[in-house]
């Protein structure tokens, strides 16, 4: 009786600890910044929304409005009858498989150059107003903790951690000269895997959400700048595909393939893979089944580019060949996308270092409105990218409490003020039809406040 009755004593004891501490918690001052004369693009709408206002409170954003009365000790941000819309969203990137190549990464990196670099990707991608990106493929979750203690500015993250791919298909990074199951750099990294059977997807599967993924990348098939895959490969058995899906439902996240042909995306959707990466084969009968199955697609619009011959790997004679027969092949991926309007997300699966790469983030941003207009690319990157991270699920996503890629009361507060109206003019996000001939740039002068969860990262209002 006595030790029950001094238990009980502890537990009242801790429960109003625990009140105390909660209503102290209630009495935190909230932090307002209120930003007034804006017209906003909310990522959904083809209008602006003039004379608007925008409060924040914390990292979220509280009101949206014609007229707010600043709460008491806001900051008020004049934005000068510029364009407030949501920070951007990158749903392709590989943040942390920078150099000159695949096999200069395996041969003459270390964990330092990987890791330096990409912390500068990640400056680099949030100075180009991206405030989320996916990484589908290399990064870990040690990106996000470095961002998060504030050791390096960079977007949110959402990894993929290791590929996950088979032996001679698109995440096979090793030399010609090593053997089937020795271990790679890249693979001691958990950048890539070399899988050989369901178990094996089994172990690196769950290795991934280990190591911090919030979703899991698969190599359905073949590339065509790499060097052992054929584009049409089935890199992956109906089984291995099966228990990554497996694996990433247990977590309540979902799978995205790297998938190009028409038989292998119908499959992957019937297997429930949620996001079809690059999908160059996309037509009618791929959209009825992505629709059907609640799925999305992403495509990187360099690809169609005029310019892509330049790119060296794209020289060699052994990809001549691949590149001849997929140009046939991906033809009508344009012509379809404009006619049937899937859910797409903008993606610039860039793997070239700082430098290459925001030649690259420039010129995938005037491609995709090049295309499709700067509506349709401009939703890409906001709206719909916002729904794909949130594809990650309850669990395993770091920012489950709002939306990302609005500007609406209860979404994450990543808002760029840009000068100009992009749904006119896409050079104020920092397009340019340049890509390898654009002189180098030091983030976008039209883009004049970054801000990601409530924190203003650049503010030239002022300038
Ligand atoms: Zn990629």
């Amino acid at each position: 009786m006595k030790i029950n009755k001094s238990l009980s004593m502890a537990l009242v004891l801790v429960l109003s600890i625990t009140s105390i501490l909660a209503q102290k918690k209630k009495k935190q001052k909230s932090n307002y910044i209120l930003f007034t004369n804006v017209n906003i693009f909310d990522g959904t709408s083809e209008t602006l929304s003039n004379g608007m206002s925008v409060l924040i409170e914390n990292n979220m954003i509280n009101k949206v409005s014609q007229n707010i009365k600043a709460p008491r000790g806001a900051k008020v941000i004049d934005g000068q009858g510029m364009t407030l819309m949501p920070g951007l969203i990158d749903c392709h990137t590989h943040l942390m498989i920078n150099g000159k190549g695949l096999s200069d990464i395996e041969n003459n990196q270390t964990w330092e150059d990987l890791a330096l670099r990409g912390g500068a990707m990640a400056e680099l991608y949030l100075s180009e107003g991206f405030t989320t990106v996916r990484d589908m493929g290399g990064a870990n979750g040690g990106l996000n903790r470095a961002i998060a203690e504030g050791n390096i500015d960079g977007p949110r993250v959402y990894p993929s951690a290791a590929f996950i791919g088979g032996r001679g298909g698109h995440a096979d990074f090793g030399n010609y000269s090593s053997k089937p199951g020795q271990e790679t750099q890249m693979q001691r990294l958990n950048m890539t895997s070399e899988v050989a059977g369901p178990n094996d997807v089994i172990m690196v599967a769950r290795n991934n959400f280990r190591q911090g993924a919030t979703q899991l990348k698969i190599m359905q098939t073949g590339g065509v700048a790499s060097l052992f895959d054929p584009w049409q490969l089935d890199g992956m058995m109906v089984a291995e595909i099966k228990a990554a899906v497996e694996i990433a439902n247990s977590y309540q996240s979902y799978v995205g393939a790297h998938s190009y042909a028409k038989k292998s995306m119908m499959l992957a959707l019937d297997l429930g893979v949620k996001t079809l990466e690059h999908g160059f084969m996309f037509d009618e009968e791929v959209n009825n089944k992505m629709i059907e199955k609640g799925a999305y697609i992403t495509t990187n619009m360099t690809a169609f580019s005029p310019l892509l011959a330049d790119i060296p790997a794209l020289n060699d004679p052994r990809n001549q060949h691949k590149l001849q027969t997929a140009t046939a092949a991906f033809k009508n991926y344009i012509p379809n996308v404009k006619k049937l309007k899937p859910k797409r997300g903008h993606q610039t699966d860039c793997v070239g270092g700082p430098d290459a790469c925001q030649k690259q983030i420039a010129y995938e941003k005037h491609l995709g409105a090049e295309f499709f207009g700067n509506y349709e690319t401009l939703k890409a990157m906001t709206s719909t990218a916002g729904e794909i991270v949130a594809l990650s699920g309850p669990v395993v996503n770091p920012w489950p409490n709002g939306k990302l890629g609005v500007i609406e009361e209860g979404a994450y507060a990543d808002i760029l003020i840009v000068k100009g109206n992009p749904l006119k003019d896409i050079n104020v996000i920092g397009a340019n039809k340049e890509w390898f001939k654009a002189p180098k740039r030091d983030g976008v002068e039209t883009i004049k406040i970054i801000m990601k969860d409530g924190v203003i990262y650049k503010n030239t209002l002022g300038k």
